[in-house]
């Protein structure tokens, strides 16, 4: 698929959702994988435009749970049949590769499977954090224009994300990049761009979803990403990069109806719970959504018999 291909897919009237979801059907059959995600701290030392928790924003309540509890609620994950666990947070300078590779060193003897999202890192500690048994790592480009790129973040570069991607892949990592729709000034080209610079990692696993506006940002006023879009991007990914792991964003959840083109339908193969404790889930607020109160196993009942609904395997 050529850059002008994919630009025209995602322009045309009618979009071929079936294709996708016969090639994720192919590597995937009906299973859509539960991952469960754990957000441990929202400190950060960065100040992504678009997010909620930039250093700059002085009203956020900050919190960090410590290395027990996190790796409590890991097993309490663990417990309710979650086979993977992702621990994400802002770049917090309080966890130190050594404290981090301890938490990691920890659960992984529960035998779930550990993706860590904590930023940007040298190889070194990518490659500790390796040694301690986290197995994926997801780092978003967010956008492949290097121009929108350097006008949303002063403490991060396109290239230095990228180099961190190459890292990650080098040291064995299941690698996973994803990126935004809506950033202002982006274009169809743009996010063609996007798609190819996940096939050039090449990428494990992509997180695509709509952005959506933070009222204590810079972009408050920017209207949120289109669905439609995202759908597409997603749908493209997958026939692209046939066995790449495409998640079901939140953030596409907090626009979408899942009405029309339900998303599993679309190529993606892939969902995450949040497991992080009421008394920190509406802390953590990248962006703006409506929040369950946390109740690990509940929850993660409910999703299975949503998927079951769909007359999807849940796993
Ligand atoms: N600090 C970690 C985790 C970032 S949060 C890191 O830098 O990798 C996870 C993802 O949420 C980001 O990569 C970004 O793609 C997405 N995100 C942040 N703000 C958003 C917003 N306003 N709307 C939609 N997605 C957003």
């Amino acid at each position: 698929m050529t850059k002008q291909n994919i630009i025209d897919l995602l322009k045309a009237d009618v979009f071929p959702y079936d294709e996708a979801n016969e090639i994720k059907r192919k590597h995937f059959g009906d299973n859509i994988f539960i991952r469960a995600i754990l957000e441990f701290s929202n400190h950060c030392r960065c100040d992504c435009a678009y997010c909620g928790l930039n250093c700059e924003n002085k009203n956020v309540k900050r919190f960090r749970m410590m290395p027990d509890d996190i790796v409590h609620v890991a097993q309490q994950a663990a417990a309710a049949n979650y086979k993977t666990i992702v621990l994400q947070s802002g770049e917090d300078a309080f966890y130190t590769p050594k404290i981090l590779g301890e938490i990691v060193s920890e659960i992984a003897k529960t035998g779930m499977s550990i993706t860590l999202s904590c930023g940007e890192m040298s190889f070194d500690d990518y490659k500790h954090l390796r040694q301690c048994g986290a197995e994926r790592y997801l780092l978003k480009h967010e956008t492949a224009d290097e121009k929108i790129y350097s006008s949303l973040h002063r403490t991060s570069s396109l290239q230095n994300r990228v180099a961190c991607l190459k890292n990650l892949k080098r040291l064995g990592f299941e690698t996973g990049s994803g990126f935004m729709i809506g950033l202002p000034n982006q274009t169809l080209d743009t996010i063609a761009e996007d798609i190819l610079l996940l096939k050039s990692i090449p990428c494990d696993m992509a997180g695509i979803g709509p952005f959506i506006p933070h009222p204590q940002t810079k972009l408050h006023d920017v209207p949120h990403g289109s669905t439609e879009i995202t759908k597409r991007a997603v749908a493209i990914t997958r026939m692209l990069m046939p066995t790449i792991h495409l998640p079901a964003t939140t953030s596409l959840g907090v626009v979408d109806s899942f009405e029309k083109d339900n998303i599993f339908f679309c190529g993606a193969d892939v969902i995450m719970r949040k497991v992080t404790p009421n008394e920190f889930k509406s802390l953590y607020e990248i962006y703006p959504s409506s929040l369950t109160k946390t109740d690990i196993l509940k929850e993660r009942e409910e999703l299975e018999s949503y998927i079951r609904s769909l007359n999807l395997i849940p796993v």
